[in-house]
């Protein structure tokens, strides 16, 4: 393929690049920002050329559920003994106490960066809203803004500590709505009892409505088998009409539901139309605490929710925080865990564990329709070390070309070993 007036305004042109599924190898010429051209052979000069000689080129990582606000944490002001929910939402209330604008924002955008060079273009953070200045939503929003060129970020509204928890909370996440929170997040099976836990879920819809917000809401990441807040959820999203635009994380407890309650439950959501994260990192170490033996995985019927053909992303969740002291970012780490966690190891269900750190978080984010490797879409593409998605998620391939906006944003080595034995 020649294009009419050749090298004009092409920027940069990736050579035969392997696409997820596509068994030819195609050249992808950028311009302006957005993908401008793909074919076998593309007879034009650009600005910059990169040679992909047939590595794996994928559309960007999505990161669906994190909590910015508290990454680079861990330790501060303690550790958490226990490994427990609880006990890091208590370590979070005490660090809380501290934060500053700048504090927030230097460790959201350190996180981001670190992100970023692994592949991931769209996150979704939460911002605790539990706390009178509202310091941490403030300071995501400001990052938010300050990193659109390159990165998107979505915040939600979280109450950490419940909407009626505390005199207060129900006002202090309205007022995040009020100043630019794209999502509003709720904490049903956190509040004190079964009846706020039901109320908080309707003021959350009522209050999306009321701003036209997108609703991602903590729901029952529980081992208790009685957190049945999930059916409250989808179906107000049934009733309201929201459907897609609203997403459960975690939902921990429906893989502790009884089959009889579960099945049932699987036909409600199915015509609910939400969307589901799981964060199997968190979750497999969070969760089964109280357990002695058999012991639960406590991560939610991720198999079950894609085989209904509902929509599953993954999320990281924390990276190094009063919940989790690990983590990197690295969404091909969350797809490994997921494989393992949800034994998804037949080939179409790992296939399937990597479209949910990928075009799964996009239809979460409702990014979708600037999503994706094709001719016209914005060109946010990563390039990865490795042939095919079974292949980068065993390996958890290196992303050796990030490109962000139609602009090369980082470039990593994949590591080198040599051999000196016999
Ligand atoms: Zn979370």
């Amino acid at each position: 393929m020649t294009i009419e007036g050749t090298t004009e305004g092409i920027d940069l042109i990736l050579r035969q690049c392997r696409l997820v599924g596509a068994p030819d190898l195609v050249d992808i010429a950028i311009s302006d920002g957005r993908i401008y051209a793909i074919s076998p052979r593309l007879e034009v000069l650009a600005a910059q050329e990169l040679a992909i000689a047939g590595r794996l080129v994928s559309p960007p990582f999505v990161e669906s559920h994190i909590h910015l606000d508290s990454a680079l944490t861990a330790g501060q002001p303690r550790w958490n003994q226990s490994g427990t929910l609880f006990e890091g939402i208590d370590i979070w209330r005490d660090r809380k106490q501290s934060l500053t604008l700048e504090d927030v924002k230097t460790r959201a955008i350190a996180t981001l960066k670190q992100q970023a060079q692994q592949g991931v273009l769209f996150v979704r953070t939460h911002a605790d809203v539990s706390e009178p200045n509202l310091i941490a939503l403030q300071a995501l929003l400001e990052v938010r803004d300050a990193v659109k060129d390159w990165i998107t970020v979505q915040v939600v509204a979280f109450p950490q500590d419940g909407i009626y928890g505390s005199d207060g909370n129900d006002a202090l996440l309205e007022t995040a709505l009020k100043l630019g929170a794209d999502a509003v997040g709720g904490i049903p099976h956190y509040e004190m009892t079964r009846e706020d836990g039901v109320q908080s879920v309707h003021r959350i819809f009522e209050l999306a409505h009321r701003y036209d917000t997108l609703i991602d809401i903590h729901c029952d990441e529980i081992d208790d088998d009685q957190s049945r807040f999930l059916e409250v959820v989808a179906a107000s999203a049934t009733r309201s009409g929201l459907g897609a635009r609203v997403t459960a994380s975690h939902t921990t407890a429906l893989a502790s539901y009884n089959n009889a309650y579960a099945m049932k439950l699987m036909g409600l959501l199915a015509k609910s139309g939400i969307n589901f994260i799981a964060n199997p990192l968190i979750n497999i170490t969070l969760q089964g605490r109280t357990d002695t033996y058999p012991k639960r995985r406590g991560v939610t019927r991720v198999k079950e929710l894609w085989q209904q053909g509902l929509n599953v992303s993954l999320g990281h969740d924390c990276v190094q925080d009063p919940w989790y002291s690990l983590g990197t970012g690295n969404m091909l780490t969350v797809a490994a865990m997921a494989v393992h966690v949800c034994q998804m190891t037949g080939q179409a269900e790992i296939d399937a564990c990597y479209d949910m750190v990928t075009m799964n978080g996009a239809k979460t984010l409702k990014v979708e329709s600037d999503y994706g490797i094709a001719v016209g879409r914005p060109a946010n593409l990563i390039v990865l070390d490795a042939e095919t998605p079974y292949d980068a998620i065993r390996r958890t391939a290196t992303v050796t070309q990030v490109i962000s906006r139609g602009r090369l944003l980082v470039e990593t080595q994949p590591s080198v070993s040599t051999w000196y034995g016999n």
